[in-house]
C-alpha cells in the first residue's frame, strides 16, 4: 500500500503496547505510567456540575480564560516564572499533544533536537514526525541518569534548535540538581536553543526540589498536565506556557487545525485542582509513592540489579543486561509486566522500566520475589 513515508521511523508507543499486553489475570502490572489513586472528588464533582450546567460546547482554542489565569498564577507563584499572563498559556488534550505542537511549530526538516538517552518514548517519534534530526545525549545508570561530562560535551558539539529536559524523569525517576539545570540553560543560551521542559512529574519529588528553567531562561516552553499529579490520565488535559507569546500563538494554529480545543467540562473541572483540599490529597499520594519507592529500591538493590535511588516520578530503570525485549517478554510470562528499555533510546538496552504507580505497597515483596525468580 502507498502510505506516507513520514511514519517510516515512527512506532506505536511502547508504553501503551506493553501496558495492553500486561492487562491479564495473574500479572502484576508494572507497566503503566499512572497511579492507582482516584481523581480527587472535588474535580470529579466539578465535571458533573459543568455537564449539568450545559458547559458542553467548544471553548476558545487556547482554553477557557479562567483556567489559563489559574495556570499563569500557579506558574508565577510556585515555579517563579515571572511575567506570565493568560496569553502565554495554551491548554490542550494532554501534555503529549502540546509537546507535539511545540515540536511541529519549531522544527524544520533536518534541524537538530537534543534528547537525553534514555528519554520518554514519545519525544523521539514526535521529532521524527517533524523530520528533525535527533542528537542523543548519553546518560548513565551508575550516575543515577544525571547529566555528566559526556552529556555536556555531546551537547556542546551539537547545534540543537531544541533541548529537551524532563525532571523528574520518565523512565529513570531522576531529579536533576539545580546546578545541572543551570548548566543546560547556559548552553542553551549560548547556542540560542529552545528548551522544552516537560514538568509533568514536578509534584512527585521525594528528595530534592523542583526547578523550572523558565524562571531564568525565557526561550523555554514549559509543559505540564493533570494526568499524574491529579491522577487524571483519561481526562486528557495539559498545558504549555512560554514567555515567548509568539510560540504559543504558533502552537495554537496547530491546535485550531487539529483538536480545536480541550474538552469543555474537563477544563471547568480542572479549576478545582488548585484548591487546598486537592493539594493536601496530592501530598498524601506522594507520601504513599515514596513509601513504595523505598521498598522497591531496597528489594531490587538487594538483588543487585539497581544501583541508584530515583528521587522522583514513580519509575525505576534497572539494568539487567541482555536483550531487554526478551527480558520483558520473559518477565511477562512469569507474571510481571514491565516496559523494555530500548524504546526509550539505545541507553535503555538491557534495562526495563518499572512503574510503581499502580502497585500497592503490601505487594512489593511479591514483586521482588517474582523478579528474582524470573531474572536468575
Ligand atoms: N511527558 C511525560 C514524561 C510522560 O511520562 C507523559 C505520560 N503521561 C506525558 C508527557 C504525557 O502526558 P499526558 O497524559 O498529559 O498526555
Ligand atoms: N506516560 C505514560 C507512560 O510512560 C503513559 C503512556 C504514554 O503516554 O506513553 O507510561
Amino acid at each position: 500500500m502507498d502510505y506516507a513515508s513520514r511514519l517510516d521511523k515512527v512506532k506505536e508507543s511502547a508504553t501503551f503496547k506493553y501496558s495492553a499486553q500486561a492487562k491479564k489475570d495473574g500479572v502484576i502490572n508494572l507497566t503503566q505510567g499512572l497511579i492507582n489513586h482516584e481523581t480527587p472528588k472535588k474535580i470529579r464533582d466539578a465535571a458533573i456540575k459543568a455537564l449539568g450546567e450545559g458547559k458542553t460546547t467548544y471553548t476558545p482554542t487556547r482554553g477557557i480564560p479562567q483556567l489559563r489565569e489559574k495556570i499563569s498564577d500557579k506558574l508565577k507563584s510556585q515555579n517563579g516564572i515571572k511575567g506570565l499572563e493568560a496569553e502565554n498559556i495554551l491548554v490542550s488534550c494532554g501534555a503529549k499533544h502540546l509537546i507535539f505542537e511545540a515540536v511541529m511549530a519549531l522544527i524544520n526538516p533536518g534541524e537538530q533536537v537534543a534528547l537525553p538517552n534514555p528519554s520518554w518514548v514519545s519525544y523521539e517519534s514526535i521529532v521524527h514526525l517533524a523530520e528533525g534530526k535527533i542528537i542523543w545525549l548519553p546518560l548513565k545508570a551508575h550516575e543515577g541518569f544525571i547529566p555528566d561530562d559526556d552529556f555536556f560535551s555531546r551537547l556542546e558539539d551539537s547545534n540543537p534548535k531544541i533541548i529537551f529536559m524532563n525532571s523528574p524523569n520518565n523512565p529513570t525517576g531522576a531529579v536533576y540538581p539545580k546546578k545541572t539545570i543551570k548548566k543546560i540553560i547556559d548552553l542553551a543560551e549560548r547556542k540560542d536553543a529552545w528548551i522544552i521542559s516537560d514538568e509533568i512529574y514536578e509534584r512527585i519529588i521525594y528528595d530534592g526540589r523542583h526547578f523550572s528553567p523558565a524562571s531564568v531562561y525565557d526561550k523555554t516552553i514549559t509543559i505540564n498536565g493533570y494526568s499524574k499529579e491529579f491522577s487524571m490520565t483519561g481526562w486528557r488535559l495539559g498545558y504549555a506556557a512560554s514567555k515567548v507569546e509568539e510560540v504559543i500563538d504558533r502552537m495554537n494554529i496547530i491546535q485550531s487545525q487539529s483538536v480545536s480545543c480541550a474538552t469543555s467540562f474537563v477544563q471547568y473541572a480542572a479549576l478545582e485542582a488548585y484548591s487546598k483540599e486537592v493539594s493536601d490529597e496530592v501530598e498524601d499520594m506522594v507520601s504513599e509513592l515514596k513509601h513504595r519507592r523505598n521498598l522497591l529500591v531496597e528489594g531490587l538493590s538487594d538483588l543487585g540489579v539497581l544501583n541508584y535511588s530515583p528521587q522522583g516520578a514513580f519509575y525505576l530503570f534497572p539494568k539487567l543486561g541482555g536483550d531487554d525485549i526478551r527480558l520483558a517478554d520473559k518477565l511477562l510470562e512469569d507474571g510481571v509486566g514491565v516496559i523494555p528499555g530500548s524504546p526509550f533510546g539505545s541507553a535503555g538496552q538491557g534495562c526495563v522500566r518499572i512503574s510503581y504507580g499502580f502497585i500497592p505497597a503490601d505487594r512489593i515483596d511479591e514483586v521482588v520475589v517474582k523478579f528474582a525468580g524470573s531474572i536468575k
